[in-house]
């Protein structure tokens, strides 16, 4: 097994279903602290990449070091989440009939064990964290009302924020701008941008305004393999990328 300053370094990961190789000896690196957006057609491997840095799939070769030393491939989905690897999936899930503090709090009681979150009333850190994740995810003036009540884009925020209340030191963020308005696209690399200053994130998104709004380094899959890396320039004007993914 190498050894490697990345964050996460996927080392040679390949998955198969029914001899269709989803990742075929796919390499990555994510550095600490980095933002890296992930772009690709369908079928690309991304979901594929996800799940295996989460435990939901195991590969059949390669491995996936966090930290450089701890092999996801050998962990399960919890103790992955309990190294600080957070993931949020496309569709939000958020508890509509509670307030969007109340969402925010069950996040924070999450966290716990079954036994400690039984006893667990919030201290004034607690709440001085929440009221932080509040106005990251731009809804400290809705905290009162029901998450159900909230818009799309508001309700993707409250789940990011719900996310960060788990403390992630990594976090993986499945297509956060689809069905958003340009607005809330807008505010939502806004957002991604701050958290950043403190977290590292890897976002999947097909949004190719969103993705140069970031402004970080862009990584192209296809065919469960990294296509091309670099800019958002340097991959945009890629003639493979263009080929496979961009001119379609
Ligand atoms: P993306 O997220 O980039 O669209 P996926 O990782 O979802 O790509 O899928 C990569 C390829 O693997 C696709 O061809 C998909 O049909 C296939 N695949 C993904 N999951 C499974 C599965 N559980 N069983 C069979 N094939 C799968």
């Amino acid at each position: 097994m190498r050894t490697t300053n990345a964050l996460l370094y996927l080392n040679g990961v390949s998955v198969s279903f029914d001899g269709f190789k989803a990742l075929n000896n796919l390499s990555l690196a994510i550095e600490p602290g980095e933002m890296r957006a992930i772009i690709g057609p369908n079928g690309a491997g991304k979901t594929t990449m996800m799940d295996v840095i989460t435990g939901k799939t195991r590969p059949d070769e390669g491995d996936a070091l966090f930290e450089g030393e701890r092999d996801l491939t050998k962990l399960d989905e919890t103790e992955i989440a309990l190294l600080g690897i957070g993931r949020k999936f496309q569709k939000p899930t958020v508890f509509e009939m509670h307030s969007v503090e109340d969402n925010l709090l069950l996040a924070l009681k999450s966290n716990r064990t079954a036994r400690a979150a039984i006893s667990w009333k919030p201290n004034a850190e607690d709440a001085r964290r929440i009221d932080r994740i509040l106005d990251t995810i731009r809804l400290n003036p809705a905290r009162a009302r029901l998450a159900g009540s909230l818009s799309h884009g508001q309700k993707q925020w409250l789940e990011i924020g719900m996310l960060l209340g788990q403390e992630p030191k990594l976090l993986l963020v499945d297509e956060p701008v689809a069905g958003m308005t340009d607005a809330e696209t807008m505010q939502t690399a806004e957002l991604l941008k701050e958290i950043n200053h403190e977290k590292s994130v890897v976002v999947v998104e097909h949004d190719m305004h969103f993705v140069r709004e970031l402004g970080v380094k862009v990584t192209c899959l296809h065919e469960g393999s990294v296509l091309a890396e670099g800019s958002i320039d340097q991959v945009s004007t890629n003639e493979r990328v263009v080929e496979v993914y961009l001119g379609r």
